[in-house]
């Protein structure tokens, strides 16, 4: 059995531990790898290394690590192949579907390499008398990235290209489910020219995590996963004193006005909804149709379209839409929460349950389902359920629509479909969610700008990627300079404007 370990110092090495977490292959449903979950010595020793290579990264001119960044850059693109059926192996997520997982975060690379640009400080000349003034951005030092399993490239890469371009060294640690591309990045990263400790890669569960949190030596902690996680590790690492941003779930609403175009809403509601089989953080897993006209035809648009979704392995290439769901778990308590909707009184239009694929009778699959007539009060309209399943909340108007959306828990993204700009332009302007899409499911922004949801879907300050991540992963310092030519000014005790 393969057994995966730690990257540390340029090098792959094997955990000493002795504890270990099962890789499954979601689709066989079979362990293909044993991951190494580290210790605190090893956790300790990664990070003192990373402390040390810090320092040198740190001095390291910003022209120059971007030059690390284009390296890095073309790299992936080279290995995106590779990196993609790796994606696929531990996710189960289609092959292009994985491509777009490592493609989005090779965009978050390319920004990185302006990062001179970025990184540049303020000058205001002469702010006083002979008084020059400035901000520079440096470095927090070791910084943490902390990642879930949906999205084994993308993720990892929003962490790490943005702290390291910053000049900081980072301990990276992936989710235990998916943990081989963020180590196959770490290689290239190497490849590219990047110096070793600056990014080490310690694999490892909530032993890990709380060793990270309390480390004295960590500076920074960027978390993306659920909700309750999210929270907990941003209790933690700000009670230590650390600059923390932690993303957490979603549940992604989706409001369809009566004056929208229905099959192109239906076609997004389809690739939103189900893509990755729902186990995206922007999937729309509400749709709320305006008007009972617009939620009759929405559903009668929406079934053919699911009944024709093909599920399956990666290896079946083109043929298929989605793939099986991460763990046996996941799939459990996703056919739980259909139970739960069908008793709870919603009505259950298309089921996925007991849906099993011939040869791959022991993988995590379920098939898509739709749920009309949910309401607000039902488990499965209030837990994030990140699985394909699709419910229908009906409003009558669009205040309720829009009502709805403000007062659910998330706020991560939101969507909505009408040929009327003066509802989108009100949607967009009152909503309390942080990305919202106007005739566009996952308005995931580009990499120049920056992510992040409201509400409990994040805690902490400033977004991930783009502008946001150079603030983050940096400090200002503002120094005030005065030089004395000229100036016949004596001794003042007073705290006076520089006039
Ligand atoms: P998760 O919260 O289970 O795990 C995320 C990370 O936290 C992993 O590295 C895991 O090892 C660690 N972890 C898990 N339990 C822990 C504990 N008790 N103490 C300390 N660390 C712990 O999330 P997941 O299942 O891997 O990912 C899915 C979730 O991530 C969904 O809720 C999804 O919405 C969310 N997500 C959010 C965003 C975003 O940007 N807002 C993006 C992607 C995914």
């Amino acid at each position: 059995m393969q057994e995966i370990g730690h990257w540390i110092n340029g090098k792959l090495v094997a955990g000493t531990s002795g504890r270990f977490a099962d890789v499954y292959n979601p689709a066989t449903g079979e362990v293909q790898a044993r991951l190494a979950l580290a210790t605190a010595t090893e956790l300790d020793d990664a990070i003192q290394k990373a402390a040390v290579a810090q320092k040198a990264w740190a001095n390291v001119n910003p022209q120059r690590r971007a030059r690390v960044m284009m390296a890095f850059g073309a790299l992936i693109n080279k290995n995106m192949d590779r990196l993609a059926e790796l994606v696929s192996r531990e996710h189960g997520k289609t092959l292009p579907d994985a491509r777009g997982d490592v493609q989005r975060g090779l965009e978050v690379v390319e920004v990185c390499m302006g990062a001179p640009a970025m990184l540049k400080g303020e000058f205001t000349d002469s702010a006083g008398p002979g008084i020059d003034l400035y901000a520079m951005r440096q470095p927090l030092g070791v910084v943490a990235g902390i990642t879930p399993f949906n999205f084994p490239a993308m993720i990892p890469l929003w962490k790490m290209a943005p702290a390291i371009a910053s000049g900081n060294a980072m301990i990276l640690k992936p989710s235990e489910r998916c943990p081989s591309t963020a180590l196959l990045l770490a290689e290239l990263f190497q490849e590219a020219g990047l110096p070793d400790g600056v990014l080490q890669v310690v694999n490892g569960d909530k032993d890990v995590v709380d060793g990270i949190l309390d480390h004295p030596v960590i500076q920074a902690v960027g978390f993306v996963g659920s909700t309750p996680i999210a929270q907990y590790i941003y209790g933690r690492a700000a009670t230590n004193g650390k600059r923390a941003q932690c993303f957490g779930g979603a549940k992604n609403h989706m409001v369809i006005m009566p004056d929208a175009d229905l099959d192109k809403a239906a076609d997004a509601l389809i690739g939103a909804g189900f893509g990755a089989a729902g186990e995206r953080c922007m999937a729309i897993s509400v749709a709320v149709p305006v008007g009972e006209k617009t939620a009759d035809a929405l559903i009668e648009k929406l079934v053919p379209r699911i009944e024709k979704l093909k599920i399956g392995p990666y290896t079946a290439g083109d043929d298929v839409d989605f793939g099986p769901v991460i763990t046996s778990a996941s799939l459990a308590r996703i056919g739980g929460l259909i139970d739960s909707g069908v008793e709870q009184g919603a009505k259950l239009v298309v089921d996925g349950r007991g849906f099993k694929l011939q040869g791959y009778e022991k993988g995590f699959f379920i098939g898509p389902s739709l749920f009309d007539n949910v309401t607000p009060d039902m488990e499965i309209y209030k837990q994030e359920i990140f699985g394909p399943v699709l419910s229908q909340v009906r409003a009558k108007t669009y205040d309720e629509a829009l009502a709805l959306v403000m007062d659910n828990e998330y706020g991560n993204g939101t969507a909505i479909f009408t040929a009327d700009g003066d509802t989108a332009r009100d949607f967009a302007s009152r909503v309390n969610v942080g990305m919202v899409g106007i005739n566009f499911p996952i308005p995931v922004p580009l990499s120049y700008f920056s992510f992040g949801g409201w509400k409990r879907s994040a805690f902490g300050d400033l977004n991930q990627y783009g502008p946001d991540a150079f603030r983050f992963y940096t400090k200002t310092k503002t120094v005030t300079a005065r030089w004395f030519s000229g100036i016949k000014e004596g001794a003042s005790l007073n705290f006076k404007a520089m006039d």
